[in-house]
């Protein structure tokens, strides 16, 4: 199991043993220093969803709450856990919305994967792909630009998302980003130079103002949701998109994977000093700074909004 075992544990020959109640463990935080056997890790787990659901104050009565279904690792866990969360609680409501970018090999497993999910839960599920918004798949689009296929993938599936859950009668918009995902991205924005980008991810409503986006799991690292999805048998083993080689994420990944192994508590400081950057940021922003697309009518601090733009590189005028 991930994280399970020290080398003093194994030295002793003695399985390592859970913090909280002396059962034998199955993961180990090397940030806390704390052992958990199944049970404890998975109220663990709960626990702090919930606390960062509250403490954001992220979900209300009377939200519907689109979550975002990929039907890869993260955003299996991200259904599974607000679906034990809300489930007696009938003044939420959930929604599964799937994008099918159109990615061949690679996402008719996940598209089932996020079905089945969905179907056992029984969660309402949307499913919409590029071609029915955009007019072409992912990969018809990528040819010759493979280097920004996740640039371009990224930028159709939040405007999918966003029009899904619009349609859905949504009121937040969930997305399965893990504390990895957001250490890389403000890392990655770091490296391209876009610092505005950097600080605009945080501040509230910059980006959706109509459905506003939510990220339950964003204080938790990858090889705890990955945990999570295991002892929960959420997490299948499914193939790699072919455009992942590709982006700079995979070395970020890699780089910030190292730092963590060597230094555990490096993710974490990444995100909250980009959050404290993002406060400062949001502090001594003017509002009106955030108009409608002319062409779409979505929020753009630009002329155009990002969506549009690319669109308009793409040869493609308006979804
Ligand atoms: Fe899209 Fe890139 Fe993710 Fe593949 S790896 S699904 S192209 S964002």
């Amino acid at each position: 199991m991930a994280g399970a075992g020290t080398g003093k544990d194994a030295a002793e020959g003695s399985l390592p043993l859970c913090s909280v109640c002396g059962k034998p463990a199955v993961y180990f935080s090397r940030v806390s220093g704390t052992h958990f056997c199944d049970t404890h890790f998975l109220s663990w787990f709960e626990d702090s969803v919930r606390t960062t659901i509250r403490d954001c104050g992220m979900v209300g009565p009377g939200d519907t709450v689109a979550v975002a279904l990929s039907g890869g690792k993260d955003s299996s866990v991200l259904l599974e856990v607000l679906h034990r969360i809300f489930s007696d609680d009938t003044s939420v409501k959930l929604v599964a919305l799937t994008i099918d970018e159109g990615i061949a090999g690679y996402r008719e497993d996940t598209v089932a994967a996020a079905e089945r999910l969905a179907a056992r839960l029984r969660v309402p599920l949307r499913t919409i792909a590029f071609p029915d918004l955009f007019g072409k798949t992912l990969d018809e689009l990528v040819p010759g630009r493979e280097q920004v296929a996740c640039s371009i993938c990224g930028t159709l599936r939040r405007r999918a998302l966003t029009t899904l859950a619009r349609e859905e009668g949504a009121t937040k918009l969930a997305t399965g980003h893990c504390l990895d995902d957001e250490s890389q991205s403000a890392m990655m924005n770091y490296l391209r130079g876009d610092l505005t980008r950097t600080l605009a991810r945080l501040s509230p409503g910059a980006q959706d103002s109509f459905v506003p986006r939510i990220k339950p799991l964003r204080y938790l690292s990858e090889r705890e949701v990955v945990t999570y999805g295991m002892l929960r048998n959420v997490v299948l083993p499914l193939p790699e998109c072919p455009y992942t080689r590709f982006a700079l994420r995979a070395d970020v990944r890699k780089m910030l994977g190292t730092m963590e192994y060597r230094y555990p508590g490096t993710l974490m400081k990444i995100l909250q000093g980009q959050e404290k950057l993002s406060g400062k940021f949001s502090a001594g922003q003017d509002s009106a700074a955030v108009t409608p697309c002319p062409v779409c009518g979505e929020p753009t601090s630009g002329e155009l909004c990002a969506t549009c733009t690319l669109l308009d590189s793409l040869g493609i005028r308006k979804p």
